[in-house]
Parts: structure tokens; C-alpha cells; sequence
């Protein structure tokens, strides 16, 4: 047979029987049979397994169109090659790898158990061939099937605990919820084994589970989305009560606790006519000029009502003619302010609710007993004082 000269090899590509591509790239400066750095198809794309300058062939192989990477039945590789491999497979069972070495011609690998410490010798070939190294690797699935925790979970051991949480839980379910999904969770719970043989499971298929704030703000967007409203954000207010800032259907902009409103359901006040009356409430006239009134009732009783009105001087004509009225204050302010101070005095003032004998449309929720002239809220909101020194 011809000699193969180096210079009609370089360059040159072939297919091996596994069907990858082998280009040859250099030769080799040494004495003795050519050597040559070559590409394979396949594994050269593994540039951490595979550097330039790993894969090296004789002139023999090329001319029996073998190689010696992965796609060969005898792959040669290097011990650190081998380590890499070993690190790769030991990671999905997060067990820790120790140790790489020949005994006699046969590689073998020295892995740790994380939680025990305790060290194995596995042979390189069944480490690699996962197939039997699962069965191996007994430390996991031997703490698996300690715990019944009914074929739902899987069970890991932390590589490096730094707290008692030194098991890794995989739940099924909560490893494809949307809190997973958004990218909230990673399905993988940190929890102890003592908790785990008392059912107390740390994922959110247990009611104990403590969500973080990015679930909160996914729970509150989801629940607006699934009431109709805008969703703003969250806020922290004191002692973590969480607030929860929207705008509802009806265009008022608020904000209310976050559980109540997740959990319960519970909504826009303004639009929940149990707690607040609405009947004033303009959404669409927020901006326009409103007066808020303090108005002094006299007649057969006398008391104070707390009102506003977009035209003060038509709503005084609306009252019964029994009662002599005097405005004591009136302050000008958009709608929207005037309706939340006048909320809030109401609020402030609902100890002192009044009917009045004659009563008025009005007159049930608004009207109060002058006590509340003393109010501090009242004098400072209606600046009392300075009307009484004029
Ligand atoms: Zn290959
Ligand atoms: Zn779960
Ligand atoms: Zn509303």
C-alpha cells in the first residue's frame, strides 16, 4: 500500500462508521507515528469537554477512518475529561465528587455523600452508564424510600447546608404552577427530614406555606386581572401589612391590605356600598371644582351636618324651612379631595352620628351632633378657630 504523505492528510475530513465528521487540522511535531489535532462533528462542540488540541489521532485511525473522541466505542480520554463527566451526572444527584484515579488499568471515582460524608468508590464505566450508577448511588434513593411521601416528591440531599434545611424537596405539582412558571420558585424546597416525617411539607401544597413578596405581587396582579382591575403595585405599610394599590372598573384609584383583597376577595371600597356611601361620588368629575361644607342645623333641634355639593347655593334650598342653616365652613378643593376628607370626617366623626327630627335626604349618614366642633379634626380640617376670632 501507497504512504500517506502529511501533506495530503491535512485538511482532509472524514465520516466514521458512528457517522461524525473528523477534520484534520495540525500535525504534531514529534518523533515516531504522525499524530494530528482534529475536529470532531459532534464533540468538539463541547468546548469545556473538548477543547482545541483534545481530540488526537494516529495516521493509523485515519486510515481506518476511527477516531478516539466519544463517537469512538474506545473513547480516549484524559483523566480531567473523565472528571468533567463524573461532575456532570454527579450534579443531578448533588452528590459531590471527590476523587478520580487507576487501580490496576480499571478508573475509578470517589464520590461523597453531602449529608453523611460517608465516601463510595464507584468504577468510572457504571458512573458514566447513569443506568447503574442510579442504583449505585444507593445513599439517595435509599433515603427516598424512607420517607413515604407518596410518589408526588422527590428528595435530595443539600451539597452544602447552611442551615438544618439539608434536604432538597422536588414537588411535582408545585414544580409546574405558576409560581414556578413565572420564575417566582424553583419547585425545590429546602426542608429536614424530622419535618418531612411528620407531613409537614415545605411547598406550597401545604397552607403553612410563606410566600415572597414577587408571589404576593403575581397573586395581587392575577386577582386584579381576574376582577377587571388595573394593578399598580404593592406597598409596605407598617408591621408588613402589605397595601395594594389599583384602579377599579369604575375608574377609582385605591388602595387596600393585600390579603384581605387576595385571599377574601374583598375590593374597592367605594364601589362596596355596605361600607361607604357612593351616592356622592363622581368618578368621571374627579378634577372639577367641589365644596366640601360644615353647616350649622337650628330649629326644633340643632346639629351640624358634613356634605359637599358641585353648587353649594342649590343645595341650600333643598333642606326643610324648619331649620335656620349656617354655613360655618367651606372649603374649595377638586372633587376627588373634597370626596376623600369628606370620608374621612365622617369616619372621624361616626361616634356622633344624629338623626334630625325632620328628616332630609342626607340627613342619615351626614349630620352629626355639634359635639364635634370640639373635634380636633374638624377645627384644624375647617379652620374653626380663626372663624371664631374674626
Ligand atoms: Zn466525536
Ligand atoms: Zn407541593
Ligand atoms: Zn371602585
Amino acid at each position: 500500500m501507497k504512504r500517506i504523505q502529511d501533506y495530503e492528510v491535512l485538511g482532509e475530513s472524514y465520516k466514521t462508521k458512528s457517522g461524525n465528521t473528523i477534520r484534520i487540522r495540525e500535525k504534531i511535531e514529534k518523533d515516531g507515528l504522525s499524530e494530528f489535532i482534529v475536529e470532531c462533528s459532534r464533540c468538539s462542540l463541547d468546548e469545556e469537554l473538548f477543547p482545541y488540541g483534545s481530540i488526537i489521532i494516529d495516521i493509523r485511525k485515519f486510515r481506518e477512518k476511527r477516531c478516539s473522541c466519544l463517537c469512538s466505542k474506545t473513547p480516549q480520554l484524559t483523566l480531567k475529561q473523565k472528571s468533567i463527566r463524573c461532575k456532570r451526572i454527579l450534579e443531578k444527584y448533588f452528590a459531590e465528587f471527590k476523587s478520580i484515579f487507576y487501580k490496576d488499568s480499571t478508573c475509578f471515582v470517589e464520590v461523597e455523600n453531602p449529608v453523611t460524608k460517608e465516601i463510595k468508590s464507584f468504577r468510572y464505566e457504571h458512573l458514566i452508564n447513569e443506568k447503574v450508577s442510579l442504583k449505585t448511588l444507593d445513599f439517595i434513593s435509599h433515603l427516598e424510600s424512607e420517607i413515604s411521601l407518596g410518589g408526588n416528591f422527590n428528595l435530595y440531599p443539600v451539597l452544602n447546608p447552611v442551615s438544618r434545611n439539608n434536604w432538597l424537596l422536588h414537588c411535582h405539582r408545585c414544580s409546574e404552577d405558576i409560581y414556578t412558571e413565572s420564575g417566582t420558585c424553583t419547585g425545590m424546597f429546602p426542608t429536614r427530614l424530622d419535618r418531612l416525617k411528620e407531613s409537614i411539607f415545605p411547598c406550597r401544597c401545604s397552607d403553612k406555606y410563606r410566600y415572597t413578596i414577587d408571589q404576593w405581587t403575581l397573586r395581587s396582579k392575577i386577582a386584579c386581572e381576574r376582577s377587571n382591575y388595573k394593578f399598580l403595585g404593592l406597598k409596605d405599610t407598617d408591621k408588613r401589612n402589605w397595601k395594594i394599590s389599583y384602579i377599579c372598573p369604575k375608574g377609582h384609584q385605591r388602595s387596600s391590605f393585600m390579603k384581605p383583597f387576595v385571599l377574601q376577595g374583598k375590593r374597592c371600597k367605594l364601589c362596596s356600598k355596605d361600607s361607604y356611601n357612593t351616592a356622592g361620588y363622581y368618578p368621571d368629575r374627579v378634577e372639577e371644582l367641589d365644596t366640601l361644607y360644615l353647616t350649622l342645623f337650628e330649629g326644633d333641634d340643632v346639629f351640624c351636618k358634613i356634605g359637599r355639593s358641585f353648587n353649594t347655593k342649590s343645595r341650600n334650598s333643598n333642606y326643610p324651612n324648619e331649620y335656620k342653616l349656617t354655613v360655618l365652613s367651606e372649603i374649595k378643593l377638586t372633587h376627588q379631595e373634597v370626596w376623600d376628607m369628606e370620608q374621612m370626617l365622617h369616619d372621624v366623626c361616626k361616634g356622633a352620628h344624629y338623626s334630625p327630627l325632620i328628616s332630609f335626604k342626607g340627613s342619615v349618614k351626614e349630620c352629626f351632633t355639634t359635639d364635634i366642633l370640639n373635634h380636633p379634626e374638624i377645627i384644624s380640617t375647617f379652620n374653626l378657630k380663626e372663624i371664631a376670632n374674626d
